[in-house]
């Protein structure tokens, strides 16, 4: 089966979407990228891009950031996936991944006066985490990359190593995934997903200002709490030892999806199971994407097969 690429204009078979090792952004991680998910609804035949042009317009905002030009709307960025998405045909959970990266194949450090491409290319997906049974996560030693040396706030492909250094000691350490403080020691993130958790019955997060990536997940989860379970929501700072005190837990993102915290260096968190409303949360959140709740409907793209001969 041929599998595409978008990649210099145009979608080609993905073994043309090559870049030299010259390629500045292959050099200085000077990009950005983005992180979607198509989910497959099994009953109606039919893949769901989830919130793509929230994606798209974070998407160019962290261009931005890098003084990328790019030439393309959310909107367009949207069209070409769907588009891709058709080509390639899965009938499973996907996911897709828009880079944008400064093609130049010059050594210069510099964001300025290169050039701006995008690629993008998609791949069938399962569950990161595991999500039915919770997970278990430490604080890493490691510290989130501050907005005053690689803004946290857009999804810059050099910033990722923050995030690996995050994941890989977690999981030497025998966590599935860590918590990361920023600088002034509060809580920020996972080393790739929002975290949240219930405390005295409050959904609390922290604010994007901890230098959290602002996740389009967390929004998601914020907006279903409030509405269809009736949560109060709390964006404040969180400490390090609040957390140990929390009745229930979780990671969200595009990648995680709602994944419950069952334990915080060592620490059991509520029951040491996954919890009532983190559960609930869940089920919603995967009821949503998969278009079986009307009232969310306009956060999917559908995407039309492609008929074959
Ligand atoms: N934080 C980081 C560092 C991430 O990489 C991700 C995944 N994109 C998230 C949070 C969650 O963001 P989103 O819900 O938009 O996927």
């Amino acid at each position: 089966m041929t599998r595409y690429a978008y990649f210099h204009g145009e979608i080609v078979p993905i073994e043309q979407a090559k870049v030299s090792i010259m390629t500045n952004t292959f050099n200085y991680g000077t990009g950005c990228f983005g992180g979607i998910r198509g989910y497959w609804n099994e009953e109606r035949q039919q893949l769901y891009v989830f919130r793509i042009l929230d994606h798209y317009r974070r998407f160019l905002d962290s261009a931005h950031i890098l003084l990328a030009q790019l030439d393309y709307t959310p909107e367009q960025l949207a069209q070409i996936t769907v588009d891709l998405l058709s080509k390639e045909g899965w009938r499973q959970n996907c996911y897709i991944r828009p880079i944008a990266y400064k093609a130049d194949e010059s050594i210069v450090v510099r964001l300025h006066d290169l050039q701006d491409k995008v690629a993008i290319f998609s791949q069938p997906v399962g569950n990161y985490l595991p999500i039915a049974e919770g997970i278990s996560v430490g604080t890493s030693s490691w510290r989130r990359v501050d907005d005053t040396m690689i803004p946290a706030r857009g999804k810059i492909i050099g910033s990722y190593v923050n995030s690996a250094l995050i994941k890989s000691e977690a999981q030497l350490n025998g966590f599935d995934d860590a918590i990361v403080l920023n600088q002034d020691g509060h809580v920020s993130e996972g080393s790739a997903a929002n975290f949240a958790m219930i405390r005295k019955g409050v959904l609390v997060t922290p604010p994007t200002s901890s230098n959290i990536l602002e996740g389009i997940t967390r929004r998601t989860v914020i907006q279903l709490a409030q509405e269809e379970m009736g949560l109060p929501v709390e964006i404040r700072e969180i400490d390090r030892s609040e957390v140990y005190l929390a009745e229930e837990a979780f990671y969200c993102g595009t990648g995680a999806q709602v994944s419950p915290i069952v334990s915080i260096d060592h620490r059991p968190i509520g029951t040491g199971k996954v919890g009532p409303l983190v559960a609930e949360l869940q089920a919603l959140y995967f009821r949503v994407v998969k278009g079986e709740v009307e009232r969310y409907t306009d956060w999917l793209t559908p995407v039309p097969q492609a008929v074959t001969a």
